[in-house]
């Protein structure tokens, strides 16, 4: 007897849960009418700074001047930009900072440029999380950082707000593949999906990875699960 109440609840639970998804999708996909639109951009070298690291580089209580607005509401490409030496000394300079301020300071490498500084194996990850990863000397025009760890060669990963997740099945933290057609398409496999309520669909890619998928030459991109 207690089985037959456990099947029937458990019914339930899959049915509501079943429910819940299809009315998610139909939210996702009544939003917007259509699949929402994708763009995929390629984000170059560049580096976050905290506002302890600004003070040091720029100066105390300098602000980031503002040059051009990034796809993502709020984000901007800076005016400042700096010097990064690497372990063997040798350099990248107009390193572009990216604005607003954050809580660390982080630079993003793609690999190639990992490798011309001298760093054989620098991790993947994603943005903010950069635990264990390597530093680097950074030189300002007032000063000069040494961070002791921040430098990545950041995820492929895709933004997306709550109802695009909804429209594609997918949460915060799943992963989702990119096929980029044209001359040298490749489909990406390990596309990190990146949920927020200020964000629009955007896929972040690297110099080294927009050049070998030929991004530059097509626009028939597919994001799917
Ligand atoms: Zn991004």
């Amino acid at each position: 007897m207690a089985t037959a109440t456990n099947s029937v609840s458990i019914d339930r639970s899959m049915v509501e849960r079943i429910v819940r998804q299809v009315a998610l999708e139909h939210l996702g996909r009544d939003s917007k009418g259509k699949a929402p639109e994708l763009t995929v951009q390629t984000s170059s070298r560049h580096m976050h700074v905290c506002r302890e690291d600004m003070d040091v580089l720029f100066g105390p209580g300098t602000e980031l001047t503002f040059d051009r607005p990034l796809f993502q509401e709020g984000n901007f490409a800076a005016k400042e930009t700096v010097t990064i030496v690497g372990p063997r000394s040798r350099i990248i300079s107009n390193l572009r900072i990216l604005g607003p301020m954050r809580k660390q300071s982080q630079v993003e490498l793609a690999f190639t440029d990992a490798i011309m500084l001298g760093f054989s194996d620098l991790p993947i990850r994603l943005s903010g999380n950069i635990a264990g990863t390597p530093g680097a000397v950074i030189i300002g025009p007032k000063g000069v950082v040494e961070l002791k760890e921040g430098v990545i060669r950041a995820a492929i990963h895709v933004h997306m707000n709550p109802t695009e997740a909804a429209y594609f099945g997918v949460k915060h933290g799943d992963m989702m593949k990119l096929r980029v057609g044209g001359p040298s398409g490749v489909t990406f496999n390990q596309v990190h999906v990146r949920v927020d309520p200020t964000s629009r669909l955007n896929v972040h890619m690297d110099t080294d990875e927009a050049n070998a998928c030929g991004l530059h030459l097509t626009k028939d991109v597919e994001l799917f699960k």
